[in-house]
């Protein structure tokens, strides 16, 4: 054959059915909506304030970890795949202190503890290892819309569940599972997500009784097999007002059915990208043998890092510091939402105690979607940007919300965060026809 009998038609892609579902994400299409518009203030990036990252604490763990050869050079080498064991124990002494526990009333070793990059690592094998195609998922409306792409990407069935603000309803969890159940498909039925601190993106946390609620409902349903729920902790540390409040996964007495999934990301810094989950007995082999399959191990020098940190008393008082931070730029939401929204017929907000996100409300004949006009209005003409709500509902499109906003008060400072709001609501009226 001559090179004359090679075909020139460029061969076509084929792509798996994985990447078809990935491809349902969203993250992305927002990322490049802020790139498009780099004029717009944005209250859309749930990115943290840039201000209060930790430089000098992270420097001074550092010439610690650096101080001697042999712990830095430990931390430059492949470290195992669910992270070493003396960092393990630093991070679940720091997860005790959350607990309002010594380590030995845990219940359980540093064994249990995987280190993943990010929670968001974690979140992904935990679906990875329990999810087939038309496998159910349980989420709470709204949820994280990053973990609905993670879903999406496994071909999972998304139920979701209304939320209120004590989190997700648990009468209509248990009638969720009756009818599943009543239509033959309770073993579909994998898990159970929760963002139970201060949500992303509702700012509302699931109430002590919720908790407790929600372990005894996994049990109950488990007949057949376990139905695992997976706590996401993402904000646990960011709590501004209110009591602090137990974990849903301190209810699990035989730890077992929940698995936690707890960051850095947001009360140390994001870009060490060192989050951890403390699995089940049962899961942890499957966990681990996925992880291996991805990374064989997240980044032994971050862990390292952040263990010194810890080591040396650098991190509680940071947290607080960042806190205080938050709390400032939550009332000044708060402020401006009062200021700027409070005469516009229908719109209502949700006051978080933590996290750093205000869920909006609008009423329910204003369409805040990407194809929406206020997303046009508020992005090109009044430069401001937010998250449509209807983001963060799985189910069928047509049956999502499409009046809710999310506000992030992360990034911006407190004189950004109003005239944000400023400008939303003067889109807001714009597109509604108010004064
Ligand atoms: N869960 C929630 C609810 C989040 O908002 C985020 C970050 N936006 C994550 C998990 C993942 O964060 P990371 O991977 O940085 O720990």
């Amino acid at each position: 054959m001559s090179t004359a009998d090679i075909p020139t038609r460029t061969p076509s892609l084929r792509f798996s059915t994985r990447r078809d579902w990935a491809a349902r994400q969203v993250i992305g299409y927002l990322m490049q909506q802020a790139v498009e518009n780099p004029r717009c203030l944005s209250l859309a990036a749930g990115l943290v304030d840039e201000a209060t990252l930790p430089v000098a604490e992270t420097r001074q763990a550092f010439a610690r970890l650096f101080a001697g050869e042999g712990r830095a050079r430990t931390a430059l080498q492949y470290g195992t795949t669910p992270g070493a064991e003396s960092v393990r124990k630093v991070f679940l002494k720091n997860l005790a202190r959350l607990e309002g526990r010594a380590v030995a009333e845990l219940g359980i070793s540093p064994d249990r503890l995987v280190l993943t990059t990010g929670s968001q690592q974690l979140l992904s094998i935990v679906g990875e290892v329990l999810i087939d195609p038309g496998d159910i998922c349980i989420v709470g409306g709204p949820t994280y819309f990053v973990f609905l792409g993670t879903l999406h990407g496994l071909g999972a069935e998304i139920v979701s569940i209304p939320t209120d603000e004590h989190g997700l309803r648990m009468d209509l969890l248990d009638e969720a599972l009756a009818r599943i159940d009543d239509e033959g498909r309770l073993d579909r039925v994998k898990l159970i997500y929760l963002v139970d601190y201060y949500a992303n993106p509702s700012g509302m946390s699931l109430s002590e009784e919720r908790r407790r609620e929600v372990v005894e409902i996994a049990h109950r349903w488990s007949r057949g097999h376990r139905i695992f729920i997976l706590e996401d902790a993402a904000y646990r540390e960011l709590r501004y007002d209110g009591p602090a409040l137990p974990s849903v996964w301190s209810f699990d007495e035989e730890k077992e059915t929940v698995i936690l999934a707890q960051t850095f990301s947001k009360s140390f810094a994001p870009g060490l990208r060192t989050g951890f989950g403390v699995v089940p007995e049962s899961l942890l082999k499957p966990v681990c043998d996925r992880k291996s399959n991805e990374d064989f191990g997240s980044s032994n020098f971050n862990q390292n890092l952040i263990a010194a940190v810890i080591e040396q008393g650098l991190y509680e008082p940071h947290v607080e510091m960042v806190c205080d931070a938050y709390r400032a730029k939550r009332d000044a939401m708060v402020a401006a939402a009062e200021r700027y929204f409070a005469d516009i017929p229908g719109a209502s907000w949700l006051v978080p105690d933590g996290g750093l996100y205000v869920w909006m409300s609008l009423p329910e004949s204003l369409d805040t979607s990407f194809e929406g006009p206020l997303f046009a209005r508020a992005t090109r003409i009044d430069q401001v940007m937010y998250v449509p709500g209807d983001l963060c509902f799985g189910g069928p499109p047509a049956e999502r919300p499409r009046h809710h906003m999310r506000l992030s008060f992360g990034v911006q400072s407190p004189e950004g965060i109003d005239e944000g709001m400023r400008r939303l609501a003067s889109a807001v009226r714009a597109v509604n026809g108010t004064p």
